[in-house]
């Protein structure tokens, strides 16, 4: 039997983080989006409440959270503010790798470090010539005696400038395009890694989007993933991973955009009545609630099978796809329901349609997502 109850644990856990976003982050979410602000100080809140490294699990210092826990997680964070939503989950899609592909001894020497603070990590996987075409990558390893010697230089990483540690991919034989791919980890603070400007964004602004430079970064041998040469499938593994946290930031900001609608709606009157009286407007109302709806029950889907250690390449590829072109959709139909309102700054929808744009861009465009699923129901 299906059984869509939440246990009391993870009722709670959704309590807790709706009131701390809704306290902490919902407040200054249009600061931060006007000045394209990072905030560390929410960073530091989110640690001292246990859940900043929610996806490492307790061995090593994280909240070891459940992929549906860390699911409900990034929707409420998300409802408050799609930007801080995803620098937060960016850190667990930093440590993924590492937590996927590292060796015990490597795990233990560099989470029990990072976990020990709040701190951010970031993964660097896209370049300029490389974002949906990873094979194309530039980036290279060379082995030296017991080190590796990273060259290369990585595009839009999210956290980029303010990560204290990176998950990097790059080729050990370029020749073999994605078989010649291995991942590695490489401290921020490793002599040859600088960052470029940060990115001036539409949406998710409160986010620091940067290029992250690695000039001759020397890193010990046992920094590399896996048993080399699989990068790829170790940065595909990490996406299938968080593809369904990516698909619930989404419908958190589709939530948030039909909440508010839902309620200037009912305040909002025209022709001497609440618009929300208007069939036009319940009907619209009606289609977006239904949309988040079957996103949510997506996301969950995707994110129990990866909890029950079934492969859901296929169902994280829908449910980031549905998700994310649910909350365009949700977000672009709460600003119509706002009228002009709706196009200006004083009101939250028109900053959720600029955030719920990059939901059908990161993590695989929803073009990409398409190719997945269709990959999937072609094998
Ligand atoms: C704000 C932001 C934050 C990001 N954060 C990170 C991060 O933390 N780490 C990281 O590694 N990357 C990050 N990215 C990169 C992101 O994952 C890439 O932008 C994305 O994968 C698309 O790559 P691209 O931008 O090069 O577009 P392209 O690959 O050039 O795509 C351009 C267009 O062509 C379409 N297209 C490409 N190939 C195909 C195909 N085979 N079939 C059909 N359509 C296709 C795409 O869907 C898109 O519409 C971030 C991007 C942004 C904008």
């Amino acid at each position: 039997m299906v059984d869509f109850m939440l246990t009391e644990e993870q009722q709670r856990l959704r309590e807790l983080v709706c009131k701390f976003a809704q306290r902490e982050i919902a407040p200054v979410a249009a600061e931060l989006d006007r000045e394209q602000r990072f905030s560390q100080e929410i960073v530091d809140k989110y640690y001292e409440i246990g859940l900043l490294h929610s996806a490492v699990p307790e061995e090593y210092g994280g909240a070891g959270l459940s992929s549906l826990e860390g699911c409900l997680v990034a929707e409420e964070l998300a409802a408050a503010c799609g930007g801080v939503a995803s620098y937060l989950g960016a850190n667990n899609l930093g440590l993924m790798p590492l937590l996927i592909g590292g060796s015990l001894e490597l795990k233990q020497e560099l989470l029990a470090k990072h976990c020990a603070g709040p701190n951010l990590a970031a993964f660097c996987l896209t370049e300029a010539e490389a974002g949906s075409d990873v094979a194309s990558m530039r980036s290279t390893a060379k082995r030296v005696e017991d080190e590796f010697i990273i060259n290369g230089t990585k595009q839009f990483i999210t956290n980029g400038g303010v990560a204290g540690l990176y998950s990097v991919f790059a080729s050990e034989q370029p020749e073999l395009r994605h078989k010649g791919i291995s991942g590695f980890m490489v401290p921020a603070n490793t002599p040859g890694v600088s960052h470029g400007k940060k990115e001036d964004k539409m949406g998710q602004r409160a986010a620091d989007t940067r290029e992250v430079i690695f000039r001759d970064v020397h890193v010990p041998a046992h920094f590399r993933l896996g048993t080399g040469l699989d990068g790829f499938k170790i940065a595909m593994m990490t996406l299938d991973e968080s593809r369904a946290g990516v698909g619930a930031a989404a419908v958190g900001i589709a939530r948030a955009a039909l909440e508010a609608a839902v309620a200037y709606a009912k305040e909002r009157k025209q022709f001497g009545k609440p618009i929300a009286q208007l069939q036009a407007i319940q009907f619209m109302l009606a289609e977006m609630a239904m949309k988040v709806d079957a996103a949510r029950l997506l996301v969950w889907r995707a994110a129990y099978l990866h909890d029950q250690g079934s492969r859901n390449t296929k169902e994280s590829a829908i449910a980031k796809c549905f998700a994310g072109d649910t909350a365009m959709q949700v977000s672009t139909d709460a600003v119509q329901i706002f009228g002009g309102y709706g196009y200006m700054k004083d009101y939250p929808v028109e900053k959720y349609m600029r955030d719920a744009k990059l939901h059908q861009i990161y993590e695989g465009t929803n073009q990409v997502q398409r190719l997945v699923i269709a990959n999937e129901l072609l094998r």
